[in-house]
Formats: C-alpha cells, structure tokens, sequence
C-alpha cells in the first residue's frame, strides 16, 4: 500500500472512529496496521454499520470471551504491561511435594476479562464466524474493569476468589472513544464511556467492531462507577438491575451515539432485554408491534428458576415512569404477581426466539407453553479455527479430503471417507500424540506421561454439572488402574464466589485427590487452578476422553466437548444439551440416568451413586480399547478408538460457530 493510501486509511479511521488519547497508541495505529492486524476492514465494517443501505445486526451480550491470549493475537509495539499476562497456575494433585514447590507455566497474554464461562465463550466465537462470513455485525457488551475473578487454591480447603487487576488503557487492541452516553434514571443519571475491541476473521478479511460500556467515570457516583467492576457480581437486586439497564438501554444509546444503522437486535440471553424498550420508547402502538420483528433473542437458561426477576418496586423505584409501565405491560410474571421478569419480556418483545439445542427446545417449549410455536432451537457450536489443536490443524491441511476446511468447516464430515485409510489414522494418531505431549509437557513437574490414559473434566463447577461425579468412590479409580493400566485425571473449574454449594464441591474434590496420595503411581490426579480458555484449548487439544456428566435436562447444550472432537478427543458423556444430536454416530460413551417424559425433574435430585457406578464401568471399558490400542507400545492401527476418533472429528463438522452464524443468518437476520 502506498503512503498516500495509508494516510487516507488512517485519517479515514480517525474520523470513523475518535479514539480518546490517540497519541497513546499512535505507534500501534500506523501505517495502515492495527495492532499488527490490517486497519483496513475496520474502516470497511464501520462504514458498513452506517451505512443505511446494509442490513446490519447488532448483538448483545453481557459478556464475550475471545480468546485474545492464542487466538489473532494483537501485537502492541511496547510489552504489555505485568497486569495484563498470566504467568502461571497452581495444581493440586496427589503428589503434593510437587504442587508445593512448583506451578504450571503458562505464560501468557490476559485474555480479555470480560467473561466467566460458556456464555461469554459462545458469545466470542459467534462474532468471530460472524467476521469469517462476512456479515455487517456491531456487538455491544461491557468492560469489565475487575474481569470476573481470579481463582487461587488455598491448600485442601477449596478455593480464594482473588479480584483481577488488569488494565484496559493498555490491553492490546482495546482502544477507549471519546464518545459518552447518558442514561436518566430516577435517582441519577449514569454515565457511560464506550470502548472498542475488534474481532478479526480466520483470514483478517473482516472485522466485527465490539463497543464496550464503561460506567467507571469520575462523574458518576461512586456506586454508578462500581456497576461495571466484576461481571455477575451484584450485592443486591438493585445493583443487578442497574447492570441489565447498562447492557440494553445503553447498548442501544451507543448504537445511536454511534449512528450505527441496525435492522436486527440480537439479544444472547434475557440480559439485554431492556434494550427493547428503549427502542421502543415513544412509538405508537403499531409501531411497537411491527418493532418486535427486528428483534432475536437467544434462550439460554434450562431453568426457569435461573430467570432474571426483578421485584415491581425496584423497578420503580428506579426506572422513570414509562419505562416501569411498559415493563409491567410486557414483562409481567405469570406466577409471580408482584414480580417483573426479563424472559418473560424478551419472549414478549423479540418476535425470533431461539434455544441452544434441540433437547432444550423441547424443554424451554414445555417451559413456556403459550409461546411454543415461535420458540425454534439453533443448537451451538465453537469457532473451529479457534479450537483447533495446531497438529490437527496441521493434519487437515495436508490431508486433501478435508480441502477447503479452513473456509468452511462443516467439510470435516468428509473425513469419513477416510476410515479404512491405514495411513491416515496412523497420522490421525500422530497429531492426537503430538497435543498430548504438549500437555504433558506443561505439567510436566508432575510427570505425566503422554502413553497413559488420560481423562478430563474442566467446566464451571455448578452443582447440575456435577464436578466430583468421577471422584465419588475413587477407591473404583485405583481398581481400574490396577487391573486395566495406569489412569490420569485432570480436573479443572470455577465456582461462582457466592456459590456456597460450589465451593463445598471445589473443597470435597481438594480433599478426594489428597486422599489418593498412596496411590499416586498407577493414579495421577490433579486439579488446576484459574480455568481459562488457555488451559481449555490445552486439555481439550491434549487428552483421550472427555468427561461430560450434567444431569439432565438441566444442560443447555454444553460446548467444551464440542472443542474435543474437533481433536479427535472421544466424549464420556450423559445424555444431555448438543449430545442428543449426536447420540448416534460413535463418538464415544454415552452413560448415566436419561431424561424422559414432559416432566423437567428436580435439579436437586443429582442421582451421584447410580450414575457414578455406570461412569466407572464405562471408564474402565474405555480404558481397556485404549491400551488395547496402545499394546505395549505397539500401535493397533484398526482398532476401534480409531473409528471413534474419526467419528468425532466428522461430527464437528455440524457442531461449529460458522454452521450456527449461518443459520442465524438465513433463519433470522436476513428474514424476508
Ligand atoms: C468452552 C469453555 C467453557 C464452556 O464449557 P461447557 O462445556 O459449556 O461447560 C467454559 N469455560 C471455558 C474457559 C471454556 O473454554
């Protein structure tokens, strides 16, 4: 590009896009570079959103998370600074001389701070499909100034929620604007400062800017400023409310301050469904109801229990006037009389509702009866290029059955085609060593071996998902390993800092694995500190079995296992969430109580003792095809975990963001 062009690009930038302090990242947004990434798409997307002629999406969500530490790495001129790296985790293990002296090394950039689990995580890998098809998307969320939390193991006596102190100014790519909107309250006015991220494509083809809200302004109140510290902490309602009212009213005052052209809203999850209402603020009553046909919302909560609701009063309180009529109009719950609830409005206002699979569309239908016939279900996926263990990577790329995969990855399925290839599933099993080496490598203080096998379960520790399920006799553990071969187990997961029951699991798993020190040479049992999408991507590229145990129906969809068998990582698995979808193609064990009937169950009732009985008797027949696969160093290249590994891998084929983006494209954001 010449000089002259670069020049035009940035002056162009700069008009589109008033960054607060330029001169501070001067050196990063030069000669047509961003951040080391092409500026031109940003120029290119942000036109695209004003543009009157587009059909542009707006997407909400109260959090992303994007991988920004392995995945389109943004590179700053100056290191980043110390808050801004992870350098390392503890482990608790059954070799505690080891855990004492040493940490698992992992240094590297934050990810940006902004999400806790599989929600945000969606949310991240549907901007970028979203990007790698092209689509005109401008994504709304919050900066989150505290992150969510920093998990710190404290002995056998569970976990230490430590606050994360990163800073924004500095984080690469993230650039704050000299734009502020304004939301009048009852009791005060919060003010907002909005910040920019943005998320590129496989191929920095495209971009999806993302606008962050920032309530942490010294003009605001000291409350106010709080508002958008630590995500999903809220000490009272009040302040919950507060949070969803940033998200949606001034998701869609930034869209405006913006002069962004929006055709369709797209609400992930019922947090953002005030923004409906500002929307709709002084239209006349045709006008409201032809407005619910460009809005979307995205159910994600099995439950009705796990609903937002809000007492009518608190909502009066702070709400001005209309708006608290307008709640009670169209958010009023139907059990609950005194009761207002963000669901309820969503499914009320967004004309295009969706759940996150089949099964929980089912569930939500039976949930929400009156709204039945417009509830579909767009089952989830993860963003393939993101979750893509680089020796698989690797593999599909010189493979040319699975040509073209990279531009679309619903091609995997093609590699059906080469199951009776000898050579192929002697490779496929190389690239599966080669990320478990990685692994072991990592841990490798704690002397893991890359021929053993090696089972993993790492998610948010909530009680419906069932955490210590593998650890409830572990006694059955050590019989496996002695009669079968040696086991290895890594367990990894955050519980919410006000989840009581969540940190008794995290505190009873510590102490299950202390006990198992005598027999720490035919079991290696561990559990690693501070979940983040960094060890996800590591174990769910570097393990032989995956464990998924929900209880059903209680798991929306799940996506971690989708992340496995995109590396040939075979699933061990209830019948739950994304799973029912692939119940039928091999890719792994399928074990534990099922869910039938039009009755949702009692998520209290966790069914511990069956369904660990089963999971033992499923591990150790996994154990056995496993060693029967590895005989003694000896690779059986037509054995059957081969199949299963091919299986799996052609099932992440469908189970993928670009399928998903592409469905929410022809399904609803481009409705005729
Ligand atoms: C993928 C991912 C999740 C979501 O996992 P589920 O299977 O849906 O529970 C949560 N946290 C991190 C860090 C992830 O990478």
């Amino acid at each position: 590009m010449s000089q002259t062009l670069q020049q035009d690009l940035l002056s162009r930038f700069r008009s589109l896009v008033p960054v607060e302090c330029f001169d501070r990242y001067a050196s990063d947004i030069k000669d047509g570079s961003y951040f080391g990434m092409p500026l031109e798409p940003i120029v290119r997307a942000e036109e695209r959103l004003l543009s009157k002629g587009e059909r542009s999406v707006a997407y909400f969500s109260m959090e992303y998370g994007l991988s920004t530490n392995f995945y389109n790495v943004l590179r700053p001129t100056v290191p980043p600074d110390a808050r801004n790296v992870t350098t390392a985790h503890h482990v608790f293990s059954n070799l505690r001389a080891i855990d004492y002296y040493v940490t698992a090394d992992t240094d590297h950039l934050l990810d940006l701070p902004i999400f806790s689990g599989g929600l945000g995580v969606l949310a991240g890998d549907t901007l970028k499909s979203t990007a790698d098809l092209g689509v005109s998307l401008g994504a709304i969320g919050i900066l989150w100034n505290k992150g969510y939390f920093k998990q710190s193991f404290w002995f056998k006596d569970g976990q230490m929620p430590e606050e994360t102190d990163w800073d924004p100014s500095t984080f690469p790519g993230l650039v704050p604007l000299e734009t502020r909107v304004e939301i009048p309250l009852k009791r005060e006015t919060v003010r907002l400062k909005l910040w920019k991220y943005y998320v590129y494509s496989h191929d920095h083809r495209h971009v999806v800017p993302l606008t962050l809200l920032d309530s942490n302004l010294d003009v605001n109140s000291d409350f106010v400023r709080k508002l958008t510290g630590q995500l999903y902490r809220s000490d009272n309602n009040e302040w919950k409310l507060y949070q969803r009212l940033i998200l949606g009213i001034g998701g869609i005052k930034a869209l405006e301050a913006l002069g962004y052209s929006i055709d369709l809203y797209h609400l992930n999850e019922g947090h953002a469904a005030l923004a409906f209402l500002e929307r709709a603020k002084g239209l006349p009553e045709t006008d409201t109801q032809r407005l619910r046909t460009h809005f979307a919302y995205t159910c994600h909560t099995p439950v009705a229990a796990g609903h937002d609701r809000f007492s009518k009063k608190t909502v009066q309180d702070i709400l001005p006037d209309e708006d608290y009529q307008f709640m009670k109009r169209y958010g009023a719950d139907p059990h609950q009389p005194d009761q207002l609830n963000l669901t309820q409005l969503a499914m009320t206002t967004c004309e295009y509702v969706n759940a996150v699979a089949a099964k929980h569309g089912e569930v939500t239908r039976l949930q929400f009866p009156q709204f039945k016939e417009r509830i579909r279900s767009i089952t989830n996926g993860v963003h393939t290029h993101t979750w893509v263990s680089p020796s698989m990577a690797q593999l599909f790329d010189r493979t040319p059955a699975l040509a073209g995969w990279r531009e679309d990855p619903t091609r995997l399925k093609n590699i059906l085609s080469l199951k009776d290839d000898t050579r192929f599933r002697g490779d496929l099993w190389e690239a599966h060593q080669v990320g478990k080496k990685r692994l072991c490598r990592t841990l490798r203080s704690w002397r893991l071996h890359h021929d053993t096998f090696t089972v993993s379960w790492a998610r948010r520790i909530a009680a419906y998902k069932r955490p210590s399920l593998i650890l409830q006799d572990a006694q059955r553990l050590v019989d496996i390993a002695k009669r079968v071969g040696p086991l290895q187990v890594i367990l990894a997961g955050k519980a919410h800092p006000k989840d009581d029951l969540g940190f008794t699991y995290v505190n009873e798993m510590l102490s299950s694995i202390d006990a198992l020190d005598k027999h720490r040479d035919l079991l290696r049992v561990m559990m690693l500190e501070n979940y983040d999408t960094y060890i996800g991507q590591l174990l769910t590229g570097g393990v032989d079995v995956w464990l998924n145990n929900p209880l059903p129906p209680f798991e929306a969809s799940g996506t971690s296992g989708m992340k496995a068998i995109l590396n040939g990582v075979l699933q061990m698995t209830t019948l739950d969430g994304w799973v029912v979808e692939a119940a039928d193609q091999d890719i792994g064990w399928i074990f534990g109580w099922r869910h039938e009937g039009t009755e949702i169950g009692d998520e209290r009732n966790l069914r511990l003792h069956e369904d660990s009985e089963e999971l033992y008797r499923t591990l150790e027949q996994a154990a056995q095809l496993y060693y029967h696969t590895v005989d003694g160093g000896r690779f059986r290249v037509d054995s059957g975990w081969l199949d299963k590994m091919i299986h799996a891998i052609a099932a992440a084929g469908y189970f993928n963001t670009h399928r998903m983006v592409g469905e929410y494209r022809d399904l609803i954001w481009s409705r005729v």
